[in-house]
């Protein structure tokens, strides 16, 4: 299958692209994105044949139906970083919290987030297809906390790939930090930036569009590229678990074949959510799709009124720092797939010129067919971690609460959900412990400790040794000068 453009095709770029064009320059015509031909009809039948199959014998297949430029030794390869995960049986636990409501919970992967997901497999794919066309990658990745890890663990020591992450220091929890500057191979550059995220975003976009930047790669013989998560070769591993989940609910009896369900996603940049739609349009049965959010609530405002605004918005601190995004770049992907290409380039266009935006009636009808939003604050998330875990036993980190409010408003007697859980408790240790019992100190270290107690877990192996393993990455550096850095590194 080929992939086409989501704001059309300028003169200089071919009408589609491979699979494997699409992820080495993710970046398309008018700076819009790729997306699928038509997406694979996958039907009742694939459900019920997979009833029985292990996680990865579902996503082989799955990916088998899009028919991509990948070998399948490759994609073999790529699927088995799921043996990594806590259970390599079930990679993805569903978990029944409630009367009506199931955790998928997606964080049991190397770094404890569910960006392993999908980041995981990613670096297989990726590196093969650097080796196979005998090229050199830098991947850069700018972080606030969570894709950095991931990107790290997926790219060490692969052969032909370099990264380099940038993260804002002092912007992200100490175990998201050490996750990070206590990765130890040749091919991994970390560097701390005296900013905020925001900061380490711009410069990444900067580079990635300096032809000045290109040149002085191209001298050593290196490519950019980026790990960022409009990257189809992110998006097509996160429809697999979507799928997944619903087979979990049968197997567990939960639901009949067939019947509805409701996928609440807590949702930043849309890639999660995305994924979610496209395996509904693939046959999934799903009622609706239920964006959560935090105050930057961007996402609700568009669904519940059809405008996307961004005038006079700033992005606010929250308690669910991954989902801090005003511009959420997989929208355009559900843009396009609703309107087509021409609307869509005028709805970014106009997002880009003036932020703002504004659907007609119809259209905002048409969204909310699918599409159902609501936004919790950092104080309502603190209410549903306690309530949910002294009332049923299930302790949830601060993106998952924010779909305990939209649950709450947005879904209808009698038909189950499926929220996803984004984190574990073990990364966002200091909110969690504040919302069980009071305490206010921020370090990590003394939250994990205490939660523990608390709620008798026990804090996993890799994020105990994080506290005494060597720190190996020891840049921090001003913004101005990260160009100078990375070359430094290359
Ligand atoms: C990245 C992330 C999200 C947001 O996911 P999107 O696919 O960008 O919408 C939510 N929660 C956590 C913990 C994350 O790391």
């Amino acid at each position: 299958m080929n992939f086409i453009q989501t704001r059309g095709c300028d003169e200089n770029s071919p009408k589609s692209v491979t699979f494997s064009e699409a992820i080495l320059s993710p970046i398309a015509s008018f700076g819009g994105l790729y997306v699928p031909e038509e997406l694979p009809e996958l039907g009742e039948s694939f459900l019920t044949k997979h009833l029985s199959s292990s996680y990865k014998e579902l996503a082989f297949d799955m990916l088998e139906h899009f028919d991509i430029d990948i070998e399948r030794g490759v994609i073999k390869d790529a699927l088995d970083l799921y043996d990594k995960f806590d259970d390599p049986k079930n990679p993805v636990p569903v978990v029944k919290v409630k009367e009506n409501l199931y955790i998928s919970e997606l964080y049991h992967g190397p770094t404890r987030a569910f960006k392993d997901m999908a980041l995981q497999p990613f670096g297989i794919v990726l590196s093969s297809i650097a080796q196979k066309r005998g090229e050199n990658y830098l991947i850069l990745a700018a972080t606030s906390g969570d894709t950095g890890p991931a990107a790290l663990e997926t790219f060490k020591n692969r052969a032909n790939v370099q990264v380099a992450c940038l993260y804002p220091e002092g912007g992200t929890s100490d175990v998201q930090r050490l996750q990070m500057v206590t990765e130890d191979a040749k091919n991994l550059k970390v560097i701390g930036i005296n900013g905020v995220f925001d900061d380490a975003q711009n410069a990444l976009k900067r580079l990635l569009a300096s032809v000045e930047f290109k040149k002085a790669l191209k001298e050593k013989n290196i490519l950019l590229s980026a790990a960022n998560s409009v990257n189809f070769g992110r998006i097509i591993f996160q429809i697999i678990y979507h799928i997944h989940s619903y087979l979990e609910l049968v197997r567990q009896s939960a639901i009949t074949m067939g019947e509805k369900v409701y996928l609440n996603v807590p949702s930043g940049n849309f890639g999660n959510a995305l994924g979610a739609y496209y395996a509904w349009k693939m046959g999934l049965p799903v009622e609706k799709i239920i964006i959560s959010s935090n105050e930057n609530n961007v996402l609700t405002k568009l669904i519940k009124t059809g405008k996307y605004d961004l005038r006079d918005s700033h992005v606010v601190n929250t308690t669910s720092p991954a989902m801090d995004i005003l511009k959420s770049s997989n929208v355009e992907r559900i843009l396009y797939d609703m309107f087509g290409y021409k609307r869509t380039k005028e709805l970014m266009q106009s997002l880009e010129e003036s932020s703002f935006y504004e659907l007609t009636s119809e259209e905002l009808a048409y969204l909310q067919k699918s599409f159902d939003a609501d936004f919790c604050n950092g104080d309502e998330g603190k209410k549903y971690i306690k309530e949910t875990f002294y009332k049923n036993s299930y302790l949830m980190d601060p993106h998952t609460a924010t779909c305990m409010k939209s649950y709450e408003t947005c879904s209808r007697d009698g038909i189950k959900t499926i929220a996803y859980s984004t984190a574990e408790w073990t990364k966002f240790s200091p909110v969690i412990a504040n919302a069980l019992t009071g305490e206010i100190d921020g370090e990590d270290l003394k939250a994990l400790v205490s939660i523990s107690k608390e709620a008798n877990l026990k804090i996993p192996d890799m994020i105990k040794e994080l506290f005494t393993k060597e720190i190996v990455q020891n840049t921090v550096i001003e913004k101005e000068d990260i160009e100078k850095e990375i070359l430094k590194f290359l």
